[in-house]
């Protein structure tokens, strides 16, 4: 086994220590990453916190992170993707059936049989708990982990392996490309990728946000347009003239303001996943022929696909680089909307 050392919170009081524990050693089809950057999403906050209790369970001690990024350090002898010194990525799943209709469609985020997740779950023999990206050492199947081409500053390319694939994902689902309209609803961590994303893919993009503070930020990051939520004054006119809204909120609201910005045929896909269920009034999807769809990450294919797309389009995270010991800090910032616009921790100073 191998020793390493990560960051735990015990309850959901969400307070980190220091916490000592072991790695599988490198089998055949293993890698060992030497993680450097662990971004933080805010649905570490939700798990940590036990926010999802009915869906996912907390299980302690945690060790969050699924937005991870580092080196390879060794590899198995019948591994073929990856060497010694690549950069290496591992999202928010890092096993899964391979038998499933899901997983033969390469979508195993969605494995009729459960993937295994990052952190919070245990591997597919049901038993071992896994342990996520706020620590020093992963190992990881090389089919599961994803291949980076980006070099240099690599704490702008972890968030990309859940903030990116996210917000990708329906994005390219939908057929998002030049002369559509495209809203982004919450700048935080996914909000600011989707931004991005969707200007990449050559779309018009318009921020909802409810930080008039971030206006200027919403410009650098390419959006065209920004509108301050809080007044319904600034979101009338906006009715029935976006081909796509993305939700990324992650406190409970109201949807139906966007439904009514949906135009027609146009989709709300939601990824935010705030503590408690949204009404929605079914006339004003009926009135319009629109549609509210979910999106849950991306496959490895997808996410493989993803990362080259950010490569190809010189998109990385803006982030707010911290040691260890500011966890807790990253945390109330993120649940203030104080975010600009991903925290990543700097493993090496663990
Ligand atoms: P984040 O960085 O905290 O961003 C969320 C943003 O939502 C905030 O920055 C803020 O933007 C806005 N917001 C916060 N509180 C609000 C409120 N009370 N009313 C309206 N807007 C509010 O979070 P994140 O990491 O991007 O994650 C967002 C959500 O997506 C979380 O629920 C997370 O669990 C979920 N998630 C889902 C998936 C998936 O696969 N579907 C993957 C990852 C994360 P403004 O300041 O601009 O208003
Ligand atoms: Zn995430
Ligand atoms: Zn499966």
């Amino acid at each position: 086994m191998i020793q390493t050392k990560g960051y735990a919170t015990h309850d959901p009081s969400a307070t980190f220590s220091p916490f000592e524990f072991e790695r599988r050693d490198v089998g055949p089809n293993d890698i060992l990453i030497d993680i450097e950057y662990a971004g933080i999403c805010h649905s570490d906050i939700h798990l940590a916190k036990d926010e999802w209790h009915d869906l996912m369970p907390a299980m302690y001690p945690m060790v969050p992170g699924h937005e991870i990024v580092g080196r390879v350090t060794q590899v198995g002898d019948a591994v073929t993707k990856f060497s010694v010194g690549d950069v290496a990525g591992i999202g928010c799943f890092i096993d899964s059936c391979r038998e499933c209709v899901a997983c033969g469609f390469g979508v195993e985020q969605y494995c009729m049989n459960g993937m295994a997740m990052t952190y919070n779950g245990t591997e597919m023999d049901r038993t071992t708990p896994t342990y996520g990206g706020y620590s020093k050492h992963y190992v990881i199947d090389e089919n599961y982990a994803l291949k980076v081409t980006a070099d240099g500053d690599l704490s702008g390319v972890a968030p990309l392996l859940c903030a990116g694939i996210t917000t990708y994902s329906p994005l390219k689902k939908f057929g998002v490309g030049p002369g559509q309209r495209v809203g982004v609803v919450g700048l935080g961590g996914l909000g600011h990728m989707a931004v991005k994303i969707a200007k990449a893919m050559g779309a018009e993009v318009t921020v909802f946000s409810t930080s008039p503070g971030k206006a200027e930020d919403a410009g650098k990051l390419g959006a065209d347009n920004f509108v301050v939520t809080s007044d319904p004054e600034n979101l009338a006119p906006l009715a029935n003239s976006f081909n796509l809204i993305i939700d990324t909120v992650s406190a409970n609201h109201d949807l139906n303001p966007y439904i009514n910005m949906v135009g027609l045929n146009g989709v709300l896909v939601v990824v935010g996943m705030p503590e408690l269920p949204a009404t929605i009034h079914q006339a004003s999807l009926i009135m319009g022929n629109k549609s509210i769809a979910g999106s849950l990450i991306g496959g490895i294919a997808e996410t493989q696909e993803m990362l080259d797309f950010c490569a190809e389009h010189g998109v990385v995270a803006d982030v707010e680089v911290i040691s260890p010991d500011r966890i807790e800090e990253a945390y109330d910032r993120t649940i203030k909307a104080d975010v600009r616009y991903r925290f990543v921790i700097d493993m090496g100073r663990a």
